[in-house]
C-alpha cells in the first residue's frame, strides 16, 4: 500500500509541477507598496465587513481606492494624446498578442540613462528573427530587481525624488518606437521599468508616439527574467474602466512551448498515473496471493 500511496503522489507532483511552468505572472501584487509617480494620493484598502455573521458564515469585504496608474498597469492611448482610446475603448484583440521580450540588462546596468533605439531592434531582428505584426513588446532592462525594493529613489534612479528631472532609468527612444508602431503595428509595449520613456526624457516622446497610434503601454511588468524571448501569448487582464487613462492589470504569458509540451506531458503524466495505479494494484494482490 505504502508503494501504491507513493507512485501516485509522485505522478500527481509531476502533473502539477507542469501545470506551474506553463502560465509566467508578469504582474506585482496590487497594494499600498506598489509603486506610483511621486504626487499621488496614497493607496486604501479598509474594511467595510469582516467576520463570522450570525448566520455562523464568514463575511469578509473591502473598499479601495487608487490612482489608475499605480504598480503594474497600463496605460490607454488616451494618456498622452487627445481624442485616442481609453481604457474601456481598447479592443479585446489588442489586449491579447504574440509576446516578444527585448532584453538589454547588460546596457541598463552599464547606463542607467540607456535608451533602446531603432538599429538596436534591427540588430535584434537580425538575430532572432522579425517580430511579428500585433505583437506585445516587453522591455527587459533588469529593472525588477530595482522594483522590488519598494524604495522610490532606487527604482527612479535618483536621490531626489520629487524632482522629475533628477531621474535616470532605461527607455526607448522615439525612433524605435516609430519603427515598433508603423512598421510592426505592435498592439502594445511594455517596460519593467516605470515608463517606456527613459527617466531623462522629459517630454514622454515614446508615450506621445504610442498614443498617436493606439497602442497600449505596460509598465512595471514583473518576472520578465522568467520570459523566453519569443514564443509567448501576452494577456493585458485589465478591468473596462469607462473613460479610463489607466488602469492597474493582471498581465501573464502563456508559453508556446510549454503548451506544447504541457498537452504532451499531460498524456505521458495520465498514462503514467494509470500504468502505476494497475502496477500497484497487481503488486498489492500479488503480495496477498
Ligand atoms: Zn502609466
Amino acid at each position: 500500500m505504502k508503494t501504491f500511496t507513493f507512485l501516485i503522489g509522485l505522478s500527481l507532483c509531476c502533473k502539477f509541477s507542469v501545470y506551474s511552468r506553463k502560465i509566467i505572472d508578469l504582474s506585482y501584487d496590487f497594494g499600498p507598496k506598489s509603486i506610483s509617480w511621486p504626487g499621488n494620493p496614497p493607496f486604501n484598502l479598509s474594511h467595510l465587513l469582516i467576520g463570522k455573521q450570525p448566520g455562523g458564515f464568514w463575511l469578509e469585504k473591502n473598499w479601495f481606492s487608487s490612482n489608475e496608474h499605480r504598480g503594474t498597469h497600463i496605460d490607454a492611448p488616451a494618456h498622452f494624446y487627445f481624442g485616442s482610446l481609453h481604457i474601456h475603448q481598447i479592443p479585446l484583440d489588442n489586449l491579447i498578442g504574440p509576446g516578444i521580450v527585448i532584453r538589454a540588462t547588460k546596457e541598463a546596468n552599464e547606463n542607467n540613462d540607456f535608451v533602446m533605439n531603432k538599429d538596436f531592434i534591427l540588430n535584434w531582428e537580425a538575430e532572432n528573427g522579425q517580430i511579428p505584426h500585433g505583437a506585445i513588446i516587453l522591455l527587459d532592462f533588469d529593472w525588477a530587481r530595482r522594483y522590488l525594493t519598494f524604495d522610490e529613489n532606487i527604482i527612479f534612479g535618483t536621490k531626489t525624488v520629487n524632482d522629475v528631472s533628477s531621474y535616470h532609468y532605461p527607455g526607448i527612444g522615439p525612433d524605435a518606437m516609430t519603427y515598433l508602431v508603423k512598421e510592426k503595428h505592435i498592439k502594445a509595449i511594455g517596460t519593467d521599468a516605470t515608463s517606456p520613456d527613459a527617466g531623462q526624457a522629459v517630454d514622454f516622446p515614446s508615450h506621445r508616439i504610442c498614443g498617436r497610434y493606439n497602442t497600449t503601454i505596460i509598465e512595471n511588468v514583473a518576472n520578465l527574467a522568467s520570459m523566453p524571448i519569443k514564443g509567448s501569448t501576452v494577456f493585458l487582464a485589465a478591468i473596462k474602466l469607462k473613460g479610463g487613462s489607466g488602469v492597474p492589470a493582471r498581465v501573464f504569458a502563456i508559453l508556446d512551448d510549454d503548451s506544447c509540451n504541457m498537452a504532451a506531458t499531460n498524456i505521458m503524466s495520465s498514462s503514467l498515473l494509470t500504468i502505476m495505479i494497475v502496477f500497484s494494484i497487481v503488486n498489492y494482490f500479488s503480495g496477498i496471493l
